[in-house]
């Protein structure tokens, strides 16, 4: 079997004796042993990484930009290999997979921009003589910690800006599938990255904590659920560092009567089922407005759930989800299922003992269909993070609104009309980060900004766009006075610039 290993200082390096497993999902099957790392492991990649970064951050942006393009290039070259070992560990289609590689190659074309987004602002002649300017400059060793739903994607949004704006970058990736983020790092190096710039230290909390705890590490950007979230952002600001976490969610797709409802309804089967429901910007509640809405929408859904193809990612193009992540994600699923079964909700698609031939220890959970949801339930107010979408009935706009609204999680929204007014006004009021018109997944593209409200994110600063230049620098502003000035004699007060 397999063991994997750390990446630091631009070689596999192995690890010490703890090690976690790596499933198959679609199989059960251990395929692989990766290391968890040891806070002295921990403190020697950043320690490494301290000393390289300062050539890195003196090197000219242009040069570090074309480390990206480089490493664009070699990004597509790999799809096909980095896709098929995402799929092996996570357990999502091929196409999925590629598109989880895509959207984070997305955010590294972006960075190639990072000359002109890290240019710096200047005022001529502020005063006789006086010139400010302002400068950004790298943080020094920052470090990320990702979720395993996206284990390309969200490793790429973070490393791609944190590189290019000059810090050295610690990756703690998900230990669930650690593989692709270790073929990045490869990647990297054949990019021209100098070594010791990136680290992946694989491992769990005790790797967080090291990190969390290490003085040299000036910034932490975190993905994952939101008990964690909100764990890191305490641990890592109480220690003085510039942190950003984002969370779980529960995002609410509003289906108006005027909707075209077999689109609302194709819709709901991507955005509910699609990655089995692993996705922060999964749609798991359907709030329908009125009645004849509702049966409306269920009467569409449910032959369109029932001839969802769950299987293996070897299958190909014949399977529309594959299995969830581990045992323990099936088992919590199962128990959410139970638990809104026994609370009253009306179960309308029975997924519950879904086998699939030869894969009878794979985690695979059949899709299920929720009706007359309320909002005391769990499977409500819990994140499911599996293949179960909920339909709550609302009977105005107004009440549609309100739960979306009163939720704690606030990452993604959408609603489906064909007035316009009612979209606008759903925009300008719902207080949720990225919202959708008759999109269902309202991913922003790499140079506009991702991040959740409320209890989907801590921090002021979102993710990848121009945003993620400002996290990972800081701001330095120069004033200068040439050639006079100091020669005329000290000044004590402050004054106002003539
Ligand atoms: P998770 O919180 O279990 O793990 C995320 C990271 O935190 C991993 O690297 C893990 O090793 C580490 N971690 C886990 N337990 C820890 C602990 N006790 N102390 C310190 N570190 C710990 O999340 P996950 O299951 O990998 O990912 C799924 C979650 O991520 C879902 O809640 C999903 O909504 C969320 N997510 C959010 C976004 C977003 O942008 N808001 C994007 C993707 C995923």
């Amino acid at each position: 079997m397999e063991t994997l290993s750390h990446w630091i200082s631009g070689a596999h390096v192995k690890g010490g004796d703890r090690h976690a497993d790596v499933f198959n999902p679609a199989t059960g099957e251990v395929q692989a042993k990766v290391p968890l790392a040891s806070k002295a492991e921990v403190d020697a990649a950043i320690a490494a990484a301290a000393a390289a970064q300062p050539a890195w951050g003196a090197t000219n942006p242009q040069r570090r930009a074309r480390v990206m393009m480089e490493f664009v290039r070699l990004l597509n070259r790999d799809m096909d290999k980095l896709a098929e070992a995402l799929s092996r560990e996570h357990g999502k289609t091929i196409p999925d997979a590629k598109g989880d590689v895509q959207r984070g190659l997305e955010v590294i074309e972006f960075c190639i921009g990072a000359p002109h987004l890290l240019k710096g602002e200047f005022t001529d002649s502020a005063g006789p003589g006086i010139d400010m300017y302002s400068l950004r400059q790298p943080l020094g060793v920052v470090a990320g910690i990702t979720p395993f739903n996206f284990p390309a994607m969200i490793p790429l949004w973070k490393m791609g800006p944190a590189l290019s704006c000059g810090n050295a970058f610690i990756l703690k990736p998900s230990e669930r599938d650690p593989s692709v983020p270790l073929m990045l790092a490869e990647l990297l190096k054949e990019a021209g990255l100098p070594d010791g710039i990136l680290q992946v230290v694989n491992g769990d909390k005790e790797a967080v904590d090291a990190i969390l705890d290490n003085e040299t590490i000036q910034a932490v950007g975190f993905v994952g659920s939101t008990p964690i979230a909100q764990y890191i952002y305490a641990r890592g600001c109480a220690n003085g560092k510039r942190v950003q976490c984002f969370g779980g969610a529960k995002n609410h797709m509003i289906i108006m009567p005027d909707a075209d409802m077999d689109k609302a309804a194709d819709a709901l089967i991507g955005a509910g089922y699609g990655a089995a429901g692993e996705r922060c910007m999964a749609i798991s509640v359907a709030v329908p407005v009125g009645d004849a809405t509702a049966d409306a929408l269920i009467e569409r859904l449910i032959p369109r759930i029932e001839k969802l193809k769950v299987g293996p990612y070897t299958a190909g193009d014949d399977v529309d989800y594959g299995p969830v992540v581990t045992a323990a994600a099936k088992a919590n699923i199962e128990k959410l299922v139970q638990s809104g079964i026994d609370q009253g909700a009306k179960l309308v698609v029975d997924g519950r003992n879904f086998s699939l031939q030869g894969y009878e220890e794979g985690f695979f959970v059949g899709p299920h269909l929720f009706d007359h949801v309320t909002t005391e339930m769990d499977i409500y107010r819990k994140e499911i993070f599996g293949p179960v979408l909920s339909t709550v009935r609302a009977q105005t706009y107004e009440e549609a609104l309100g739960y979306a609204m009163d939720h704690e999680y606030g990452n993604g929204t959408a609603i489906f009309t064909r007035d316009g007014d009612t979209a606008r006004d759903f925009a300008a009021r719902i207080n949720v980060g990225m919202v959708g018109i008759n999109v269902p997944i309202p991913v922003p593209l790499a140079y506009h900004t991702f991040g959740g409200w409320k209890k989907s994110g801590f921090g002021d600063l979102n993710q990848h766009g121009p945003d993620s230049f400002r996290f990972y620098t800081r701001t330095k502003t120069v004033t200068a006075r040439w050639p006079s000035g100091i020669r005329e004699g000290g000044e004590f007060n402050f004054k106002a610039m003539d």
